[in-house]
């Protein structure tokens, strides 16, 4: 007998420490379900609601010992599976895209209001070692909704304009969306609606629609259309630019030296390469990112001034081919005005702005970025001097420092830029009064 109740006692403790494994009270796989925000679009913070087409991010703390991913959303009595993930499919950061359950889900009996997202996950071992994790949510299929309020829109090529809108409260981003750029829209000041600038830009077909977006925190997105009165597709210049051995021994390599992440690649061409086109896409980036810093608030109110009794050398948008030794080696845009007058021109702001950068920027050498709120900014490129500060106000038509050929210059000029949320616009038509008044001061009114 006693060799019976020695091994049920064994079957017992064995038994118990397979609850336990199986179980996860030693430690199963820890599976995070977390929103997948698009980050310059909507706050994180924003409650943990569901309903819109919202991406959903699987995170492991132990990646690759999860061997399976169950997803179920519960309200009250009911149930439903949204996902069954087997191993193949789990990688860290795996994304659960909710757009097809959406519209499933009211079918299934399920109401606005609370719920809860359950992740059960089961490990690799031979225990299948299982652990849970639960979520509320708020389950929300309401779209918000968004109304075009400005009409009359004359929209350029490479240009901008302003559209005013209403959009319900439970909104937490609107702006616009033309082709793969987004603006953001902002509410009025003084008023009851939202407005947002946006860039019709130059490289996109004239039939790129322009779209009015609102999203709510669960992602349910509105759009509407915008369609231009008038559309104006421009024809850009083409140039040509001969570069030689002078040329890459002397600004190229200064670039090279002065810029952390780059080498001396042993090779004038693939040293130009490097420059031109590489560090050109790192330094417009960075100006995207620099976006983000830009005020709610008008700093500017009149037009904005160019570079009094300059010589225009380059123009918004010129296509160029780079000529080494005869052959085409390089093709880019040039986004921006060049503007020369003499060595070491003083050089002003062209509208009442805070300074965003004041520094070495790569290809546009030493560069100012002044912002002018809700996401304009302009930027002045190959100054030989800065005279200004990141967080100074400036005046318009205050001196901010002196033209140059830092950066890549072939000789002492300005390079003026101008863009919205990052985008290059045109910047004649922020030149131009009569633009203003049009596109910006008719719709904003008091506001600007
Ligand atoms: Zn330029």
């Amino acid at each position: 007998m006693r060799w019976l109740l020695n091994f049920i006692g064994l079957l017992a403790v064995g038994a118990g420490v397979f609850a336990l494994l199986h179980f996860g009270f030693l430690g199963g796989p820890q599976v995070q379900l977390q929103r997948e925000f698009d980050r310059a679009m909507i706050d994180p913070k924003t409650s943990a609601s569901l309903g819109g087409n919202l991406a959903w991010r699987l995170l492991f703390d132990r990646p690759g010992q999860v061997c399976a991913v169950t997803v179920e959303l519960h309200q009250a009595e009911r149930r439903a599976t949204l996902f069954e993930l087997p191993r193949s499919g789990l990688k860290d950061g795996t994304s659960l895209s909710l757009t097809d359950y959406t519209p499933v889900l009211p079918k299934l009996g399920f109401q606005e209001g609370s719920a809860v997202l359950k992740v059960i996950e089961e490990d690799c071992s031979m225990f299948r070692r299982r652990g849970q994790r639960s979520q509320s949510v708020v389950l929300d299929f309401t779209a918000p909704q968004i109304t075009l309020t400005s009409n009359q829109h004359y929209v350029n090529q490479g240009g901008a304009d302003v559209a005013t809108y209403t959009t319900s409260s439970d909104a937490v981003w609107s702006g616009v969306r033309v082709g793969p750029y987004r603006f953001r829209g902002f509410p009025q000041p003084g008023g009851t609606g939202h407005f947002s600038f946006f860039v019709f830009s130059y490289e996109l077909p004239p039939e790129t629609p322009i779209t009015l977006v609102a999203i709510d925190g669960a992602g349910n997105e509105t759009t509407a259309s915008l369609v231009p009165a008038r559309f104006f597709p421009k024809e850009f210049r083409h140039r040509e630019i001969p570069i030689d051995d002078r040329f890459i021994s002397t600004k190229v390599m200064d670039i090279i030296s002065q810029t952390s992440e780059l080498r001396d690649q042993g090779d004038p061409l693939k040293n130009f390469l490097q420059v031109n086109r590489d560090l050109r896409i790192k330094n417009n980036d960075f100006l995207k990112q620099l976006a983000a810093k830009s005020a709610e608030q008008f700093y500017w109110h009149d037009a904005f001034q160019p570079l009094g009794n300059a010589a225009i050398e380059a123009s918004f948008a010129d296509y160029r081919s780079y000529l080494y030794q005869g052959a085409k080696v390089d093709e880019q845009v040039h986004l921006g005005f060049d503007m020369a007058v003499t060595e070491r021109y003083p050089i002003q702001a062209s509208g009442r702005g805070r300074v965003v950068f004041a520094g070495y920027l790569g290809i546009y050498g030493n560069t100012i970025v002044i912002d002018h709120g809700y996401g304009l900014m302009t930027l002045y490129g190959h100054l030989s001097g800065i005279d200004v500060h990141e967080g100074d106000m400036v005046e318009r038509a205050q001196k901010i420092g002196n033209s140059g050929a830092t950066g890549l210059a072939a000789g002492d000029h300005l390079h003026f830029s101008m863009l919205i949320d990052g985008v290059q616009t045109n910047p004649i038509e922020f030149w131009d009064q009569h633009w203003i008044d049009d596109h910006v001061t008719l719709r904003l009114g008091k506001s600007l």
